[in-house]
Order: structure tokens, then sequence, then C-alpha cells
């Protein structure tokens, strides 16, 4: 008997349902080789679930993807639901699909395919394939905030009036779990970690370069260096290939990561996971939105999702299919085929413009 799935999916709202439509096809084809079977169960969020029920979380939703391995997501989000009241916007359902899910850690990788090179806006940019590991539930976003009137004065006089303050706070768990999901991947890869803080003027920067460094004696074999933010997001233009694996907090990796997405070029291309508590499933899903303009003309690229279908196979220990799905990419993309957010890069030479649906049955015949 061969192993078994349940992937809950949850299309969203528009190019959404043709991407995990897409990415799941692969999916199945992948493991019906290999004696796998997936089972999947459609979940509404976003857009889609304000439509049928008037909320973007629906509590069905959250209750069935915690009963699942593995959460797969396209996108929320759209014109149409614009001007909805802020209490039930659709990305209200990613901030209630992380937390509900205890998704601490949020993992982008950065890989540039050579076929893809042009696409990168730096001349020359090397063999680019680094990870982000980004805090996703702490610090300054989680932290205490508020606005309060001051009667006081600065000291040129100018009266303070009112004060907003925001608090970056970190407890030595949430730390220390998300720095031992950085040294195990770079275990699995290239083994270097770089720690991106800002420990000459933060006392919680410097709360995680202490923890750091002791937890890289626990692994000898990675190589392991400090980034202050400031310079990292200099060292991230100027050598984006020495980059193995790079944890940071929430706030440092909300920037960074999406300076990371533009080096790559394609927004079509990246991939995301999402990870967690022990036990509770992970979210993956592309890093891009639900592309409104060209939902349900068959232009989306379905790639970002099917690599984030890799990362989900992976987390499962499912190793030879991620590997199977990301070379099925490669070769397609070799092959010359490309989605309309792609062309451009390639225009003049040997390449061929397809839709959604004819890239994806290459991918499949591509496994
Ligand atoms: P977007 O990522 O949806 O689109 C930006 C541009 O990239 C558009 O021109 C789009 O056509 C193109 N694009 C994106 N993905 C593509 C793909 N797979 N293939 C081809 N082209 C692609 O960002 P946006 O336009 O700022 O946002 C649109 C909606 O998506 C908004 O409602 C936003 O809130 C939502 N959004 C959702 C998520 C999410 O669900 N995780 C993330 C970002 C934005």
């Amino acid at each position: 008997m061969g192993k078994k799935y349940n992937i809950a999916v949850i299309p969203g709202d528009g190019i959404g349902p043709e991407i995990t439509t897409a990415a799941i096809e692969v999916l199945e084809a992948a493991a019906s080789r290999k004696d796998i079977e997936i089972f999947t169960k459609e979940l509404k969020a976003g857009g889609a679930a304000i439509d049928a029920f008037g909320i973007p979380l629906p509590h069905e939703t959250i209750e069935s993807a915690k009963e699942s391995d593995a959460v797969l997501l396209g996108a929320v989000g759209g014109p149409k639901w614009d001007n909805v009241d802020s209490d039930i916007r659709p990305e209200k359902a990613l901030l209630g699909l992380r937390s509900g899910l205890g998704l601490y850690a949020n993992i982008r990788p950065v890989i540039v395919f050579d076929e893809l090179k042009d696409a990168s806006p730096l001349k020359n940019p090397g063999q680019i394939d680094f990870v982000i590991v980004r805090e996703l539930t702490g610090g300054i976003y989680f932290g205490k905030n508020g606005v309060y009137q001051s009667g006081d004065r600065l000291p040129d006089g100018t009266v303070k009036g009112k004060v907003a303050f925001d608090t970056e706070s970190y407890s030595e768990g949430e730390i220390n779990r998300i720095l031992k999901i950085a040294f195990d991947l770079a275990m699995k890869r290239r083994k270097k970690v770089t720690l991106v803080d800002k420990a000459n003027v933060l006392v919680s920067s410097r709360m995680w370069r202490t923890l750091a460094s002791q937890m890289s004696f626990d692994y000898p074999e990675v190589e392991f260096e400090t980034l202050y933010v400031d310079n990292a997001a200099m060292q991230l233009i100027g050598r984006p290939s020495s980059f193995d694996v790079i944890v940071t907090s929430n706030l440092f990796g909300d920037i960074l990561s999406d300076e990371a997405g533009q080096i790559a070029g394609s927004i079509g291309m990246l991939p995301s996971a999402s990870i967690g508590v022990n036990g509770m499933p992970g979210l993956f899903e592309p890093i891009h939105g639900s592309a409104p303009d060209i939902a349900g003309q068959d232009k989306a690229n379905p790639f970002a999702t099917m690599l984030s279908v890799a990362m989900m196979m992976r987390s499962l220990g499912e190793d030879e299919i991620a590997s199977e799905i990301e070379n099925a990419v490669k070769k397609t993309l070799a092959s010359g085929l490309r989605t309309s957010d792609i062309t451009f890069i390639d225009e003049g030479k040997n390449t061929k413009l397809v839709g959604t649906k004819e890239i994806t049955k290459a991918v499949i015949e591509n496994l």
C-alpha cells in the first residue's frame, strides 16, 4: 500500500483557481508514479468566502485546514472586495490562517533559473540560490503599540503632542525555534547561515546574536556570519550568490524578502512555505497576489505554485517527488515555453508564448 496525503486546497481569488488547479494536476501526476495517493479538499477563503459566507475565513476552512497534512493557497483579494468593511477584507484570511495554524516561520527561496538569468535586474548576478527564513508571528508587528498625548517638549522647545509607539520584543523561545529551522535547513543545503540583525543598536537584536552564536556551536559544519540589516540590504545586491540561508526577524525579513524577490526578476516564479507548530500542517503559496488583471484568461504563470507544491512535498519527506517537480519545471523552461510574464525576458530568443494550460501539460510530460 502506498502513502496517502490529504491536501487542503484554498484557490482563493483572481488567478488562484487556475494556478492551484495546474499545480495539483502536476502533483497528482508525479505522485501516481510513486504509488502515492493525493486527496484534495477545496476550501474557501478571501473574496470567494466573502461572496459565499460574508466573511473571509470561515470556521470550516480553518478547521478543515488543521486536519490536513498540508495546505496549498493560491492568492486572495481583488478590486471586487476593495470597498468591503475593513474587518472582513480578503487579506484578513491570510493573518487568520497564519495565527490559526501557528505558522511562525516563513521560508522564501530565491532562485534564478539559468534560462531566466536575464530576468534579474542585476548585471552578472552569478548563481543565485538562497533562502530567507523570516520569523512570522513575533516582533514589532505583534508587540505592544499605542498612541498617547504628551505635554513634554523636545530639547529645542517644540511641543511633542501625540506620541505613537510600537515595540520590538522577542523571547528566547521564539528566537531559538526559528534559528533551529534555519540551521537545520542549512545542513541540507550549502551549510551557511547569515543572521541579519541590528545588534549595534537594538537590545532584542543582541539577544538574537547571542542565541545564534550559541546555536552555531551545535552545527560545527555550518559557516555562520552576521550582518547588520543596513549592510545586508547592500550585500544582497552586491554579492547575492554568496548567501545560502538568511535568518531574521519579522520586520527585517518582510523588507529583505521583497528586495530578494526583485533580484530574481519575475514574481511568477517564486514559491514560499510557512511552517510552525509541531503537528500542524504547513501552508504553501506563491509569493505573488491574485493578479486580477489577467484572471480567467489562461495567462497566469503556474510555476511559483508548482514550486510551492514541491516545497510542500519536501516538507512531508517526499524529496523525490519534490525534485521531480522542480526538474520538470526546469526542463519546460529549457524547452523554450514561456507564459506572458516571462516572455519579454527572452525576446528574440528561441521561445514560444503559451497559456497556463499548455505549459502545465508540458510540465506533466516532462516529469
Ligand atoms: P499581484 O502579485 O497580484 O500582481 C502584480 C503584477 O504581476 C500584475 O501585473 C499581475 O498580472 C502580475 N502577476 C502576478 N502573478 C502572476 C503570475 N503568476 N503570472 C503572470 N503574471 C503575474 O499584485 P497586486 O496587483 O498588487 O495585487 C492584486 C491583488 O492580490 C490585491 O487584491 C492584493 O491585495 C492581493 N494580494 C494577495 C496576496 C496573497 O494572497 N498572498 C499577495 C499579494 C497581493
